[in-house]
């Protein structure tokens, strides 16, 4: 094994250790994981990380059994600065539900000395608590850089228990007091459940519901499959969407519902169907169908509807279909991809100040030389690849959101884990857990503050 392939997997584990961490995971769970892995590993930068994380957790952990999420962001910094020696950074695997349980048992030592810098590793027993036993002298760390805002909010399990609000524009912003779609409904099946995006603003989820049951009472369409709307609270993804930041977007397969309950193996396995011929630039007439241009018609006629955002191959098939009634193609706007999947995008819900609306769509069908443009833009020959590859744009922090993201993104602790009796949160962090909002974000009054999945 070479040391870069250790490194590389040392930085896969300790950044699924950190996102553990800020998933409600038991910390000792998170941190057996984490330690079983570094050891597996075997490079002791790991075991740098290792004591690392233990800090952050003996520094800001405040009960034994639960980790409030607000460590996260403390851990992911001191991590980030440790990993620095690479810039290769490897995705972080997709949330899981359950992580197996762990014995509680100290690791054994390991192979490789700690650097001198940094102290032993504890046995994990003693993680938690008392804090003090276990905080390890830290290395002196270069100042972070701030992680990525998709890290951040890609993170979050739950929503911000605030007064539902949408905050900042469509691909640069996040989201307050979110609703969930449920999974099943009478007239949809929410997909892709492991990705956790089935969250909106409460205005689009009732619009989704809506429109789901009068898709299928007046269009002949059996049931809406609805992809992504939002994270918990909104914000930037770790994998696809510019968009879809606060909670105003939603994706609807052009694919029907079928006439049973799809189990959750089958909605992250089950394909959606390409409307395009194989040429790419019309839609295919086995497949487009009367009832397709019925729900797109019926989904931009609902006037809080600003967007439907579609192939420009079915734009065009739209504008073939639509006969002497044109006002609603207006809102159905062409752009690349979206042949899977139709894009609903309603504007800003009363009472989301600080939502940055939409400029309103021309007037017109759309039917005519922006069409046009498109297509001459969909025959052009690829360009050949630059002979340097770009560089990828920089990564949005959580300081160029709008400043309500970060309360956004902290308010509320989510703890399914009861404390035991006598060993409640102490008075800095109880203060945390639903109390953090500034004026303008109201909490939520009690007894409404629960969207559950
Ligand atoms: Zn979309």
């Amino acid at each position: 094994m070479t040391r870069t392939h250790d490194f590389k997997t040392c930085q896969s584990s300790a950044r699924t250790s950190v996102k553990l961490l800020s998933m409600r995971m038991p910390v000792h769970n998170s941190i057996h994981g984490f330690a079983r892995a570094a050891r597996a590993a075997r490079h002791s930068s790991c075991m740098t990380v290792v004591v690392a994380v233990l800090g952050a957790v003996s520094a800001h952990a405040a009960d034994s059994s639960t980790l409030p999420t607000l460590v996260a962001p403390a851990a992911r910094d001191q991590v980030e600065a440790l990993l620095s020696a690479t810039s290769e950074v490897p995705p972080i695997p997709a949330a899981t539900e359950a992580l197996p349980q762990i014995p509680a048992k100290a690791p054994p030592q390991a192979p490789g000395a700690a650097p001198a810098s940094v102290a032993t590793v504890p046995p994990a027993d003693e993680v938690s608590p008392p804090a003090a036993s276990v905080a390890p002298v830290l290395p002196a760390l270069p100042r972070p850089s701030p992680p990525p805002a998709k890290q951040l909010f890609g993170a979050m399990t739950a929503p911000a228990q605030l007064e539902a609000r949408a905050v900042g524009s469509y691909s640069r912003g996040c989201l307050a007091g979110a609703r969930a779609l449920p999974v099943d409904g009478p007239a949809w099946q929410a997909m892709r459940l492991s990705r956790n995006r089935n969250w909106g603003h409460p205005d689009l989820v009732a619009l989704v519901e809506k429109f789901a049951s009068e898709a299928r009472a007046y269009d002949g369409w059996p049931g809406l499959l609805v992809g992504d709307i939002s994270q918990p609270r909104g914000g930037p993804m770790l994998t696809g969407h510019a968009s879809h930041q606060i909670g105003l977007d939603a994706d609807i397969w052009f694919t029907p519902m079928p006439d049973r309950r799809l189990s959750a193996k089958e909605r992250e396995e089950l394909s959606a169907i390409s409307m395009l011929s194989p040429d790419g630039l019309s839609v295919d007439p086995k497949l487009w169908s009367a009832e397709r241009v019925q729900i797109i018609k019926r989904a931009a006629s609902y006037p809080q509807v600003e967007r439907v955002l579609v192939h420009p191959a079915i734009k065009q098939a739209l504008c073939t279909a639509a006969g002497a009634d044109r006002q609603w193609l207006s809102k159905v706007r062409p752009i690349y991809g979206h042949y899977y999947h139709f894009h609903i995008r309603i504007a800003c819900p009363p009472g989301s100040a600080g939502c940055v609306p939409q400029k309103a769509p021309d007037n017109d069908d759309g039917c005519g030389k922006e069409l046009a443009d498109w297509f001459v833009l969909l025959k052009k020959p690829p360009a050949p690849p630059p002979a340097v590859p770009a560089k990828p744009p920089p990564q949005i922090t959580l300081d160029e959101l709008p400043p309500e993201c970060r309360t956004v993104l902290e308010v509320g602790i989510p703890r399914p884990v009861e404390p035991q009796a006598g060993r409640g949160l102490n008075p800095s962090s109880a203060a945390l857990v639903g109390a953090a909002a500034p004026k303008k974000l109201k909490t939520k009054p009690s007894g409404q503050a629960t969207a559950t999945k």
